[in-house]
């Protein structure tokens, strides 16, 4: 039974919230929880209708794929399969053409985004209101498969904005983070005497439904566990942004006492997938988004490519995201339409340490990163507790705000003791398989 704040938060004040400012969350979500049960093949024709849609407004607008695909017609794609032959979009692509990425036709206003890159290149983008708008909904619809509402109590394990935030913006968060019932922690920087002041922060708070990197999730896992201590009322947990191994949901679903659901998404696009009730692969936003394997399935896991369908303001398609893996469209025993991610790999972000003991999730390098538009690609590597490597490939030298702005993330987290040096190089080779890592930490 939903609570009576959910009913009137869903009900009564988002929808004249949306009505107010000519939003479409509220439609955009209802539309979510029908298009969900919709057989395969009606999702796949909403999918195509609307790849097709973006990908004639690409072709008239946006000045990087016309010159990108000169020589292919506009014609000359009239299938899915057609549009799988279109070359591939790469975060150095984004990078180096971000201004022609931008359609000339699209007149709403753009919101700078930016991604600190869990596989080591930060990428700068814009987004729309209206695709801001399908994801916040997408985001909803996977949080629901837990049975939780929205507006129920939630705890998120989480970072901290990055630098100083100005009152107004601080007021701001905390009235939109009370409006929704949403208890935010930063877990970048982890330690017993941490935990134990997160346990009083929560116990009190009573969440319904609580939300973590999965390092976080199980740092908190294992302190209840080691401490005997419970967190009484939880129903369900959401496991976000990197790999989850079996040992690891067994160890959070026991401490929390409750299921715990797998998601994908990324800062480029938001959610992207969700495990449902049956925890068999995480069913894709396929309305809003179109999720390609550069290989078909009985080849094994090859990258993946996303096709961000309600961005027109600078149209992602198919765009490799870094990460490796499977797509299955069998039907799920749940009954939905959508097809699902079965294995996900990539995002290997190693645990760092400092020396007063704290342990910081590698999550937190990316989140800063973000912030610092000078680096191009990066890798850090712990060489002891008291000594973080970064090599960096650099546009131009580091500011003096930004220099500023990673030692006090550094020491927020690690503490004064932890010193980051940065090492300026031309290339960072990557692994044997390809792949990059962002995060080494030391030795075990
Ligand atoms: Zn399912």
């Amino acid at each position: 039974m939903p609570s009576l704040y959910s009913r009137a938060l869903e009900n009564l004040l988002l929808p004249a919230h949306n009505v107010a400012r000519g939003r479409d969350f509220v439609r955009h979500r209802k539309f979510l929880e029908t298009s969900q049960w919709w057989p395969p093949e009606k999702l796949r024709e909403f999918r195509w209708k609307e790849t097709r849609a973006l990908v004639e407004h690409a072709f008239r607008t946006v000045p990087y794929y016309q010159k990108k695909y000169a020589g292919i017609r506009l014609e000359d794609i009239r299938t899915p399969e057609d549009y799988a032959r279109l070359p591939v979009l790469r975060r150095e692509d984004v990078n180096a053409h971000r201004a022609e990425l931008r359609s000339t036709a699209y007149r709403g206003k753009l919101i700078s985004h930016a991604t600190g890159g869990s596989s080591g290149v930060p990428t700068r983008f814009y987004i729309t209101i209206e695709s801001y708008d399908w994801r916040t909904a997408c985001t909803e619809r996977v949080y629901a498969y837990t049975g939780c509402r929205l507006g129920e109590r939630t705890l998120f394990l989480w970072g901290a904005p990055v630098g100083k935030l100005p009152e107004w913006k601080k007021w701001k968060v905390k009235a939109f983070e009370t409006f929704r019932r949403q208890l935010v922690i930063n877990t970048f920087s982890q330690s017993e005497e941490k935990w134990r002041e997160i346990l009083t922060r929560a116990v009190r708070y009573k969440p319904k439904l609580v939300v973590g990197y999965i390092s976080s999730l199980e740092g908190f896992a294992r302190f209840l566990a080691d401490s005997k201590h419970k967190l009484p009322g939880v129903r369900a947990v959401i496991a976000a942004a990197e790999p989850l191994f079996p040992p690891t949901r067994a160890l959070v679903e026991k401490a929390f006492g409750a299921p715990l659901f797998n998601t994908y998404g990324s800062r480029e696009f938001m959610s992207i997938a969700g495990e449902c009730e049956n925890h068999s692969g995480m069913h894709v936003n396929s309305e809003n988004i179109l999720l390609e394997t550069a290989l078909p399935a009985p080849a094994g896991a090859s990258d993946i490519l996303v096709t961000d369908l309600h961005n027109y303001g600078m149209p992602f398609l198919r765009y490799a995201i870094g990460d490796v893996g499977v797509l299955d469209d069998s039907p799920c025993a749940c009954g939905r339409g959508l097809p699902r991610i079965v294995s996900i790999e990539g995002r290997v972000l190693d645990v760092l340490r400092s020396a007063s003991g704290r342990v910081v999730p590698g999550e937190l390098i990316p989140h800063v990163m973000k912030d610092i538009p000078e680096v191009l690609e990066y890798r850090v590597t712990q060489t002891s507790l008291e000594r973080l490597e970064m090599e960096a490939v650099l546009s131009t030298e580091l500011s003096e705000k930004s220099r500023k702005i990673l030692d006090s993330e550094i020491h927020k987290a690690f503490g004064s003791g932890t010193h980051l040096e940065i090492r300026r190089v031309s290339e960072i080779p990557r692994l044997a398989s390809g792949k990059r890592r962002v995060t080494i930490g030391l030795p075990a």
